[in-house]
């Protein structure tokens, strides 16, 4: 147990992936920004979901259909106090970060901004906070600027305040960098849209899966995360808007529970959250998604952000001590990704040869090509850290790079 009382070896039996053996080896999974592994909680409360507790929502006047729609609602709250957002119908289901972002787009910035309006982004974004506003720029006569990072993946408030102009309607921004760590100030960013009378909206795929997040504090008007990173199942995202403007934008899908009325001349919108929740929705995984949001609050999610925090700094330290290596992302108080790249080898070697020691990080673009061009390279290693990590994985991640140098060398 660490000082805090973190109690990681309890934690990590919780998680029956992390007693696999891959390739003969004691798995050690450093892949959580990409997705992270599932508790026993939210599997038993899934499959208790499917065997006893399941039927479609919010449509039959019998049991199963009134429990399913309970348990289904009930998330919502969950996540509603989760993220302290004012209201649960402030809380819409997605399938994810991705389909969250595409939701603002198509809606929001298609019924509210004209051509010539700005939106401006950073070079940092994963690609579901770049393409979704390149589509609907094209088809609007948009424009999209993007604030860059300094080297050190430090962003200032500075580069972004300098594209701010009078047309500026949308600034989108990534809570936490998925590639550098990088945690982005939102409240201030927040702060800096109002006064140019523009919306914050923020990729918050990687922010509240590390750190808890308050939608009143920061202030910003739509947040987007995915429920698969947060230990829960895929297929589940959420979007967060604000009560006011989620009310006066347009639904993107039509169809079944979105309505109010429909005739065949015309239709009426359902009230938030079902007007953007068209069709039989994601029940048992928004189910999932809530046992998730109660496995994290157990534990707490700032005692998760600091057990993080001190692996990544032995992280840190340990990785500076591998010759040819270098950490691409070094910015203060950032959060638990370290992304890399080696001398001697290419990121997809890297990690196809620590995968025989069992070792599971990500190598590629990340889903940032901007950024791999910002730091000219053509893609990096990527070790990203969960809950349940620990100094010893560190450790073998760092013996598995020295044996790719003794390869390479
Ligand atoms: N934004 C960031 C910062 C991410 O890390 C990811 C997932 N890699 C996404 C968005 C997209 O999430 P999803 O694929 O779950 O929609």
């Amino acid at each position: 147990m660490s000082e805090a009382g973190y109690d990681v070896e309890r934690i990590r039996q919780d998680f029956p992936a992390l007693s696999m053996l891959v390739r003969g080896k004691p798995l050690v999974f450093l892949d959580s920004a990409a997705s992270a592994q599932k508790p026993r909680q939210v599997i038993d409360a899934v499959t208790k979901m499917y065997e006893a507790e399941y039927a479609n929502v919010h449509r039959g006047l019998h049991y199963l259909s009134e429990l399913a729609t309970a348990r289904y609602e009930g998330a919502r709250e969950k996540v509603q106090t989760f993220i302290n957002a004012r209201h649960s119908h402030e809380i819409i289901y997605t399938r994810g970060t991705t389909d969250a972002l595409n939701l603002v787009a198509q809606s929001y910035a298609r019924a509210f901004l004209e051509e010539g309006d700005e939106i401006i982004i950073t070079t940092m974004e994963h690609h579901s906070n770049i393409v979704p506003w390149q589509m609907i720029r094209d088809e609007k006569g948009l424009v999209l600027k993007a604030a860059d990072v300094d080297e050190e993946g430090v962003f200032h408030l500075s580069s972004l305040e300098a594209l701010i102009t009078d047309r500026t309607k949308i600034i989108a921004i990534p809570h936490v960098s998925n590639v550098l760590g990088t945690v982005l100030p939102v409240k201030e960013i927040a702060a800096l849209a109002h006064k140019a009378g523009a919306v914050l909206v923020v990729d918050g795929a990687q922010g509240v899966t590390h750190m808890p997040v308050d939608m009143q504090d920061l202030d910003c008007d739509f947040y987007a995360f995915s429920g698969h990173k947060l230990y829960g199942p895929t297929g589940i995202g959420i979007l967060y808007g604000k009560e006011e403007l989620l009310e006066k934008m347009p639904p993107v899908q039509g169809g079944g529970d979105m309505i109010n009325t429909v005739t065949l001349e015309k239709s009426t919108w359902a009230d938030l959250p079902h007007k953007f929740e068209a069709g039989t929705p994601p029940i048992v995984q928004a189910v999932g998604l809530g046992a998730a949001v109660d496995y994290v609050n157990a534990i707490g999610m700032a005692a998760i952000g600091a057990h993080e925090g001190d692996v990544l700094t032995y992280a840190t330290q340990r990785l500076a001590s591998v010759e040819g290596l270098r950490l691409i992302g070094t910015a203060p108080g950032k959060a638990s990704v370290l992304s890399f790249v080696m001398e001697c080898a290419h990121p997809h070697d890297i990690s196809t040869i620590i995968d025989q020691a069992g070792v599971a990080v990500r190598a590629g673009h990340h889903c940032a090509q901007p950024l791999m061009e910002r730091y000219d390279v053509p893609a990096m290693a990527r070790a990203s850290l969960g809950l349940y990590n620990t100094r010893q994985d560190i450790d073998a991640l760092v013996d598995s790079l020295e044996k790719v140098r003794e390869i390479f060398s």
